[in-house]
């Protein structure tokens, strides 16, 4: 099948290029020249594991190719997939302006008959408000289609080859439409993974649902924490103990510095906002971002309790920056609020992180030393706070953190280290919601 993909971001290109591996023949339009002229050199643009071998091999296998004319790229395919950035609006809700942009360009450029597939995360009733945006804008009756994504990233190229679930929110009317969807996605389905056809209401409400339930799990347990550090409680414990009840599952119950990325704070935010539009308060939903933005602000917290209230001069080491690992995505990370707090309140900042460093440089300047070496960063340091588990922090040489920090303070923002007795060991270790020692 011959497909645009308008939008290069890890949505965007990580579904190209998935369509390209499955045999079809693909153009990733964007309007960032830059980005496309990286990508024709053949340059990594995200972090993305076994996502630029795939590039690589469909590229040149003939299958993927890269363009900054998106609307030259609509002419002559069979199906348009919208993965441009939805992100949020200072009141919560979500900015479409992009995605309004790209309906508007395929209303006039698109061919007749061609299926418009929404990749990105829209409110619901977008699907309804870009049909009326096309036919406003157009004489072609193109077919619109929700298609929301949930890779994770880090795992993406696997989540999208290896679907828990592929969502279709389409008209059932609209055979065309319904047909095109379920053979493009028949291989994706041939090893298990469901096509679950839906309305597009539906499909909309799925993903925000999904993320906000998962959002909400995260703010439980890191309420939990916070009753588990006054009451001698052990959250890893009490996670261990829910967690093995099959009715609720072991995922997304770790207590830590607050959920971030590009995904849970913007969507939880967006689906309250929506729904508040509509009439109908979403009370869980708007506990669970209050929730997050308090958590936020747990690690600076435990710090200035730990130097009695003054962080001025102290140099503070961190380990990860990404909002979780094998990502280099720095969107809403929790490391970022930690870091901010710290230069407000006058500490010096020292971070690493592996892939994460050059978006902290571009953002943060001379003002955070981000260093190369994960080890340099406990050189002559007050404190090391561990906020992104990276595998390469999980058990690292104590000794030798022990030689060269100046203070004592481990703050554990995972838990990760929370079994090793470490305040045997010289230091004064905190975690989120577990003892002391
Ligand atoms: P991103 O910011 O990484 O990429 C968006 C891309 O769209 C950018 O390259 C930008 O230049 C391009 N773009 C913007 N306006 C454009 C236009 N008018 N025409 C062509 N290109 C344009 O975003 P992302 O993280 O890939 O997210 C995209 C969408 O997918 C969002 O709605 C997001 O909520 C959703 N989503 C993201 C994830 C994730 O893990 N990142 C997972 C599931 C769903």
């Amino acid at each position: 099948m011959k497909i645009c993909m308008v939008g290069t971001g890890y949505v965007g290109l990580v579904t190209g290029v998935g369509l390209a591996e499955t045999g079809n023949d693909v153009v990733c339009a964007d309007i960032d020249p830059t980005k496309i002229e990286r990508l024709n050199r053949g340059e990594s643009i995200i972090h993305e594991p076994g996502l630029d071998e795939l590039v690589a091999r469909n590229v040149k296998e003939g299958r993927l190719r890269f363009s900054s004319d998106v609307a030259g790229s609509m002419a002559d395919v069979e199906m348009i997939f919208i993965g441009v950035g939805t992100p949020p609006r200072e009141d919560g809700s979500a900015d479409l302006s992009a995605v309004d942009a790209v309906a508007k360009t395929a209303a006039k450029a698109a061919p007749e008959g061609c299926v418009i597939v929404v990749k990105s995360t829209v409110p619901v009733g977008t699907n309804a408000r870009l049909r009326k945006i096309i036919a406003d804008n157009g004489d072609r009756k193109l077919h619109v289609v929700s298609n929301p994504e949930f890779l994770k990233e880090g795992d993406a190229v696997n989540d999208f080859l290896r679907p828990d679930r592929i969502i279709v929110g389409a008209d059932p009317n609209d055979k065309h439409a319904v047909d095109l969807m379920r053979r493009l996605y028949h291989p994706l389905t041939l090893s298990g993974g469901r096509l679950v056809l839906m309305n597009p209401p539906s499909a909309e409400l799925t993903k925000y649902v999904a993320n906000t339930m998962l959002a909400m799990r995260i703010s439980f347990m890191n309420e939990i924490a916070s009753l588990c550090e006054i009451t001698g409680g052990d959250v890893n414990s009490v996670r261990i103990g829910v967690g093995s009840d099959h009715r609720i599952g072991k995922h997304f119950l770790y207590a830590g510095p607050g959920y971030g990325g590009s995904c849970f704070p913007k969507d939880v935010q967006a689906m309250v906002h929506t729904a508040k539009q509509l009439g109908v308060e979403l009370e869980l939903a708007a506990a669970t971002h209050r929730v997050n933005a308090i958590q936020k602000g747990t690690l600076f917290r435990k710090l200035k309790q730990h130097f009695g209230g003054e962080l001025k001069g102290k140099k503070i080491g961190i380990w990860g920056i990404a909002f979780k690992p094998r990502t280099d995505d720095i969107r809403e990370a929790p490391a970022l609020d930690l870091i901010d707090a710290l230069l407000e309140a006058g500490a010096k900042v020292t971070a690493h992180d592996p892939e994460a460093a050059d978006h902290a440089r571009h953002l943060y300047g001379d003002r955070v030393a981000i260093v190369e070496q994960a080890y340099d960063v406990t050189k002559d340091a007050d404190a090391l706070v561990l906020v992104t588990e990276w595998r390469q922090y999980q058990n690292p040489d104590f000794k030798r953190i022990k030689q060269q920090m100046k203070g004592s303070l481990l703050l554990d923002g995972r838990n990760i280290w929370a079994t090793y007795k470490l305040n045997g060991q010289g230091f004064a270790y905190r975690g989120i919601g577990v003892q002391s020692e």
